[in-house]
């Protein structure tokens, strides 16, 4: 069983709600009503945990001189009665973050810990990938005119045409590769600092299947033929939209060929010298919260450092 935080639903959708006329205002007018704040791929949180607001503060939390009207609501769910929105507000993470209340902070859910509250991370997860949809979607991909949005934010509806665009995850794949001695396959892109490696990844490319994609990048990347590839588990990227479909496989052989273009070092590693560089600080693995790090951990056998 992989740890995977991001990949925790504790929450109901209740999909069939998105479509009630006037749901947003309703909820938005409910004193139970608790609100995300999200911006530019970001979420607000104390700095560890995505942060549940009043509808009123939400609103006051907005950059100063900006109407509510300016932001756009989505409806997320609910749980134990509770209804839960997004609230969307323009690119202040980018500006330096203005208009939060004190203590509040931006953060991707890349860098959300494993506080081990599946409610609030899962709704941060939903509302930062939908929130990244609108940000992409604010033109009909088939005329080019604009598109405003339906169904409390799930719906995206082209103005000239009537036709519905609808929210978008791209799935990718990352396998952990192991040879025949039971070494780890790990590598380093040409735009990562020194040290940081983890295991291949790569996007599913129309017309294939997801083994196939993982075959493909092995060899594409590495220079491998794989084998016994095995499916493990999945979780949302919502950066910007990426379903990661999580593999395991077999290397025929032991030589490697760095791509050079996405992968310029390569290398296979025993579990004593992970360890070992992990350690001493010159390998810098990915974070708690991707399922890079489950996979590696997966083929590890535990935890590796704190
Ligand atoms: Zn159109």
């Amino acid at each position: 069983m992989l740890d995977l935080p991001l990949a925790a639903v504790a929450h109901d959708r209740a999909a069939h709600r998105r479509t009630k006329p006037g749901l947003l205002d309703e909820l938005l007018a409910r004193p139970a009503t608790r609100l995300l704040l999200v911006s530019s791929g970001r979420v607000a949180t104390d700095g560890r945990m995505p942060v549940l607001l009043s509808a009123e503060e939400a609103v006051a939390a907005g950059p100063a001189g900006t109407p509510p009207s300016a932001a756009e609501h989505f409806f997320l769910g609910e749980s134990d009665d509770v209804p839960y929105v997004a609230r969307l507000l323009p690119g202040t993470a980018d500006t330096g973050g203005t208009g939060l209340p004190d203590g509040l902070t931006w953060t991707t859910p890349r860098e959300l810990t494993d506080s081990g509250d599946a409610l609030t991370t899962g709704l941060a997860v939903e509302a930062v990938a939908l929130a990244n949809w609108h940000d992409r979607a604010a033109r009909c991909p088939r005329c080019g005119r604009p598109t405003e949005v339906a169904a409390a934010g799930w719906v995206r509806r082209c103005v000239h045409e009537g036709v519905e665009h609808y929210p978008r995850t791209d799935p990718a794949v990352i396998m952990s590769i192991v040879d025949d001695d039971d070494r780890l396959l790990l590598g380093r892109g040409p735009s990562w600092p020194p040290g940081s490696m983890s295991v291949l990844a790569g996007f599913v490319e129309p017309g294939e299947s997801a083994e196939h994609a993982v075959a493909r990048e092995a060899m594409e990347e590495a220079g491998l033929a794989v084998r016994q590839i095995e499916y493990r588990a999945s979780q949302p990227w919502p950066m910007p939209a990426s379903l990661m479909l999580g593999f395991r496989a077999r290397a025929e052989t032991t030589e490697l060929r760095p791509d050079g273009d996405e992968v310029s070092e390569l290398r296979w590693f025993t579990r004593a010298e992970l360890a070992a560089a992990h350690v001493d600080g010159s390998l810098r693995l990915s974070g708690r919260a991707s399922i890079a790090r489950a996979l590696i951990e997966e083929w590890y056998g535990g935890r590796i450092g704190g």
